[in-house]
């Protein structure tokens, strides 16, 4: 639709250009030969955009609708308007004010890139500009000025400066200042707040009532433990909603600042009994680790649950890029360390990748005869288990350094990702030796080997796309894969064992010894993609193959207009 549109529109344009030059022969052909130029650039450009919007698929957000009440579907109306006041408060983060930004582009393609993107730079291209009149994307966003150097932050005395909810701005005398989330976005936090207490009225289970109303407050003083830790409490809900400021990829500058997001979830309450039992294995599998024991001496919370869901919203930093299909929360370790965490699987989220990414890939990229081994159940059970692996490991280092993620600074998230995967695959190996998992390990090992592809594909400015880099170069080195003259990849299952154990041993002591020097050569020397891969991945992207999901969601999607 909009393709043919657009094409509609530069005839038009042309078009009507071509009046009025009609006064002499001479210039007119010259102007003629010009407007072609002009035209066939246009169109150059044209599909150049459109092939960038193509990279994502658009699905549908569903649930199965028969299940809910007549209460729950008022309070999912509600949760819904409360998360779409989590985008224009993403925006102003991440960029500034979208509409000024929209009067910027001309090109009906351009804005829709630029709305999928939620700004001018390409979330699936290192983020490369795609705007005219911009340059590269500020690493810190739009959390601090974007003048600002490091040095003049590690320099100037506020106290609150590294706060996950400040944001930093320069007086008029240029001197750098802090303002609290609650009182920056306030404009969309209020509205926000109100539709949770709506959507707490219609709440027929208490616990989650009193989540919302706790979350409502929160949103208004930037207060967060209370909500995390009712919501951690929270057990019988069938509804549930991430909302506020969450993940802090968004600072590439510190990984200080969060991000507002709202996801609205329905939870599969089938599933969720199925997974409960992996719950229990947590404080032997920390035991196991394959790291020296002053790395695993953290007790994981044996309270964490495991749910499966579906989601039906997207708003915020968590509808950009590639969508997560699986959620590890709160970050708030000392309600980490209280309560655990919950780890929510996003069911239909996560089928639709399978289906509409990650089989196309393996089936060019990875080598005919292992191409057996592609299982959703197996691509499963690797990303419920990611999930798992972030509550395990080492949060503190062992040399006074504080919190590995401070430590870290910038190159925590990669890191926290890349451990995450790799003991997700391992954890996968110990169940699957105590016979609680089933399957053929080659099936786990194979769609891990397939995902590392697809998670490259979101680039060096997204933290699990490097971790993967990361890891595809260690995988190499360590004989893990071998590239048929083909162009087909070949998983070595042995050599990918051992591989798996060596690296998760080395990221835990990254971790554990806070070693910001380390993780920093590492992420230089494998936080790369070879030239070979560049042209394998080029193939997946010459067949179309999709790199992440868009979603067509909503009331009315969801068929709960009133
Ligand atoms: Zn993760």
């Amino acid at each position: 639709m909009t393709k043919h549109f657009s094409i509609l529109l530069i005839l038009l344009i042309f078009l009507s250009s071509c009046e009025g030059n009609n006064k002499n022969r001479e210039p007119q052909k010259v102007t003629e030969t010009k407007i072609d130029k002009e035209k066939q650039a246009q169109e150059k450009a044209q599909k150049a955009m459109q092939a960038k919007i193509d990279q994502y698929v658009k699905v549908k957000l569903t649930t199965d609708t028969s299940k809910l009440t007549d209460n729950e579907k008022k309070v999912i109306v509600h949760l819904i308007k409360a998360a779409q006041y989590m985008d224009p408060a993403f925006w102003e983060q991440t960029y500034g004010d979208k509409q000024s930004l929209m009067q910027k582009i001309k090109d009906s393609l351009t804005k829709v890139y630029a709305d999928i993107n939620y700004g001018p730079w390409d979330r699936l291209d290192d983020n490369k500009p795609f705007v005219e009149g911009f340059g590269e994307k500020p690493a810190g966003a739009n959390f601090y000025p974007h003048d600002m150097t490091k040095e003049e932050f590690e320099k100037v005395s506020l106290k609150d400066k590294t706060s996950q909810y400040t944001i930093l701005r320069r007086d008029k005398d240029g001197k750098l200042y802090t303002i609290p989330y609650h009182q920056a976005y306030e404009k969309y936090l209020k509205p926000a707040s109100e539709e949770l207490l709506e959507a707490a009225k219609f709440a027929g289970n208490k616990q989650f009532k009193e989540y919302l109303q706790l979350r409502a407050k929160a949103l208004l003083d930037d207060n967060f433990q209370p909500s995390d830790m009712q919501w951690m409490d929270m057990k019988t809900n069938h509804l549930d909603i991430v909302i506020g400021p969450i993940e802090n990829y968004e600072d590439q500058l510190y990984n200080y600042k969060t991000a507002y997001e709202g996801v609205v979830l329905v939870k599969d309450m089938d599933w969720s009994k199925k997974l409960e039992k992996f719950i229990k294995f947590l404080p032997e599998l920390q035991k196991n680790l394959p790291v020296a024991p002053e790395y695993k001496q953290e007790k994981p919370g044996t309270r964490s649950d495991l749910n499966a869901y579906d989601v039906v919203y997207y708003a915020g930093d968590a509808n950009t890029g590639g969508k997560t299909i699986a959620i590890n929360l709160p970050n708030d370790e000392e309600v980490q360390l209280k309560k655990g965490t919950r780890r929510l699987q996003l069911k239909n989220v996560m089928k639709a990748k399978f289906d509409q990414i990650l089989v196309p890939i393996a089936n060019m990229i990875i080598t005919p005869d292992q191409r057996k081994h592609i299982k959703f159940d197996a691509f499963f059970a690797n990303t419920m288990f990611h999930e798992v692996a972030h509550g395990l490991g080492i949060k503190k280092t062992i040399n006074g350094k504080g919190m590995a993620r401070t430590a870290l600074k910038e190159h925590y998230s990669a890191i926290e990702e890349g451990k995450a995967d790799i003991l997700g695959l391992y954890m996968v190996d110990q169940l699957h030796k105590k016979g609680e998992l089933d399957g053929d390990m080659k099936d786990y090992m194979t769609t891990f080997m397939a995902s590392i592809f697809r998670s490259i594909r979101f680039g060096a400015a997204d933290a699990h796309g490097v971790a993967n880099m990361i890891r595809f170069n260690y995988f190499k080195e360590q004989g893990a894969f071998t590239r048929n003259p083909d162009g087909t990849y070949k998983v070595n299952y042995d050599k990918m064992y051992e591989a798996m154990r060596t690296l998760s041993a080395l990221l835990l002591k990254l971790q554990g010894d806070g070693d910001y020097e380390g993780v920093a050569k590492l992420v230089k020397e494998k936080g790369i993609i070879p030239e070979q891969l560049k042209k394998d991945l080029q193939k997946l992207n010459d067949a179309h193959i999709p790199v992440d999901i868009i979603f067509d969601q909503g009331v009315e999607t969801l068929g709960l207009g009133l």
